[in-house]
């Protein structure tokens, strides 16, 4: 199993829970269809990574995310999270309306700062992300369709969420291809404060 680290602690999430199409500038730039509810999907704890992994013969696109860990069935942490997506694939399998997993589930699939301990409004969360010091995506949760509260609500109407377990909440508008050598800063803030940030180089 893999593993994330919380507050210096290694967590094992059963599972991630992710939301598509939470900001509506994203679902803008994907030429998609804003839903009436959330878009759910899962990944498994085998998509975790430490690492960034190009690969010659696959379009990758990140997302980068704000991320909750549960704890006793609450967001207890946050973190940021890199939603890495094999595009094409998921632009085929939408197009013929199948399953999401070769594209989203994947080994290697999400990547995660370290987690800290968060009780504060989470409508003040904010993500950025920065590739080779560029700034690429900015968005927060005042902006996301299905806020952080429902969400929550909605998630666990369909999924037991164990202790540990991460949810992704969406991506902001900005999306675009990994290149091998490119250095992906990911960070979350507390309106201004940052809480939390990771540094990787795409292998
Ligand atoms: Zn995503």
């Amino acid at each position: 199993m893999n593993c994330v680290r919380f507050d210096g602690c290694e967590v094992y999430p059963s599972k991630i829970v992710c939301v598509g199409r939470n900001y509506a500038a994203h679902v803008r730039e994907l030429e998609n269809e804003v839903t009436d509810r959330a878009v759910l999907f899962i990944k498994p704890n085998s998509a975790i990574a430490d690492d960034i992994v190009f690969r010659d013969d696959e379009l990758i696109h990140y997302e980068g995310e704000i991320t909750f860990l549960v704890i006793d069935g609450e967001f207890a942490g946050v973190g940021f999270g890199l939603d890495l997506t094999k595009r094409r694939v998921q632009d085929e399998l939408k197009s013929k309306g199948l399953p999401w997993e070769r594209a989203k589930a994947f080994d290697k699939s999400a990547v995660f700062s370290d987690f800290v301990a968060f009780a504060g409004d989470v409508a003040r969360l904010r993500v950025e992300l920065y590739i080779n010091g560029g700034l690429v995506q900015s968005d927060g949760c005042r902006s996301m369709l299905n806020p952080p509260g429902d969400l929550l609500k909605d998630i666990k109407s369909v999924f037991s969420l164990e202790n540990g377990d991460l949810v992704m909440t969406g991506t902001p508008e900005g999306v675009g291809a990994i290149n091998r050598g490119d250095e992906f800063t990911g960070k979350v803030f507390d309106e201004e404060t940052l809480l939390v940030q990771a540094t990787w180089v795409v292998k």
